[in-house]
């Protein structure tokens, strides 16, 4: 039976493409590793954000559209994302969110300090101090020692808490490793995006929309993997979808049990499958079959700039 390694990507829904950009990339300091668009809806960009690889377990990713209702954080939906910055640097990070009049309170959880903060368009992010050996890598003015290292890990607000414990458990093969302040904790196998925590009692009902988590994505080896766990989906009664060429990975869907969409997606071939690189990010990149139509999307999605600091 596969075991995932942990998060392979979050994807959020967000009103404006510049804002960010200038946000993940100005402020965070991660890199804009791939500018596509969404495969389903070409009319709006898909931007990915993560290490300067694009690793999977680093990366953000976001569907931009300006005339998106905003949306509520409830129930049925991934409620943070919990990005890992080296444990000596939270001092940095205070200082540097308070340059950029970033509103941001501190706070402990199993034992671990955080600080967290919403983004422009009201996503909830932790920076949390860990306390492994592993170093981010320096980009965008931010150096090693304080640079993110990629996701530490998601809160899931789920409307059946213990059957998404069960998934986790059992169909992606995560440890429970306690409970606290009402969480459930899981953790993956891998060394990035791999604390899972499931909030216990998590009332709203969540509302798609601008500034909330789209689905979430968890890593499969390879695609042979990712078709045993269709197979395994299959056989337990979800209704999961074909697998779908990504383009930069190869990805099954499925809503889990507390409403939540899940996403299983390959490491595999990467972001430098269509790019070099060094010039990750930079261009628009279209799928082989949307190539013929990039005069169109010129006209559609706003060109996008450098961050302004
Ligand atoms: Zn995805």
């Amino acid at each position: 039976m596969p075991v995932t390694q942990g998060i392979h990507h979050i994807t959020s829904m967000v009103n404006s493409a510049q804002r960010t950009v200038d946000f993940y990339s100005g402020v965070l300091g991660l890199r804009l590793v791939k500018k596509t668009v969404n495969f389903d809806r070409p009319e709006v960009y898909h931007l990915y954000f993560g290490d300067p690889a694009g690793s999977p377990g680093t990366l953000l990713t976001f569907f931009p559209w300006e005339k998106q209702p905003h949306g509520r954080i409830g129930n049925g939906q991934v409620g943070t994302a919990r990005l890992a910055v080296p444990a000596r640097s939270l001092d940095f990070w205070r200082e540097r969110l308070k340059s950029f009049d970033i509103p941001f309170r501190a706070g402990t959880a199993f034992g671990e300090a955080f600080l967290f903060f919403d983004d422009p368009d009201g996503l909830r992010l932790d920076l949390v101090g860990s306390e492994f050996e592993a170093r981010g890598e320096a980009f965008g003015g931010i150096g090693r020692e304080e640079a993110i290292i990629g996701l530490e890990g998601a809160v899931l607000l789920s409307s059946q808490p213990e059957r998404t414990a069960d998934v986790l458990r059992d169909l992606l093969g995560m440890e429970e490793i306690g409970r606290d302040q009402g969480r459930i904790r899981f953790r993956a196998a891998g060394d990035r995006g791999r604390v899972i925590d499931i909030a216990i009692r998590s009332e709203i009902r969540g509302l798609m929309g601008a500034g909330t988590v789209h689905h979430i994505a968890w890593r499969a080896k390879n695609e042979a993997e990712l078709l045993q766990w269709r197979e395994r989906l299959v056989e337990q009664g979800f209704a999961p979808t074909e697998t779908k060429n990504r383009n930069y990975f190869e990805a099954v869907y499925f809503k889990e049990p507390g409403g939540i969409l899940f996403e299983i997606a390959t490491d595999p071939p990467g972001f430098a499958v269509d790019e070099a690189e060094d010039a990750l990010g930079e261009r628009l990149m279209l799928p082989p079959w949307l190539e013929s139509e990039r005069g169109r999307f010129d006209d559609l999605l706003a060109e996008l700039h450098k961050p302004t600091p």
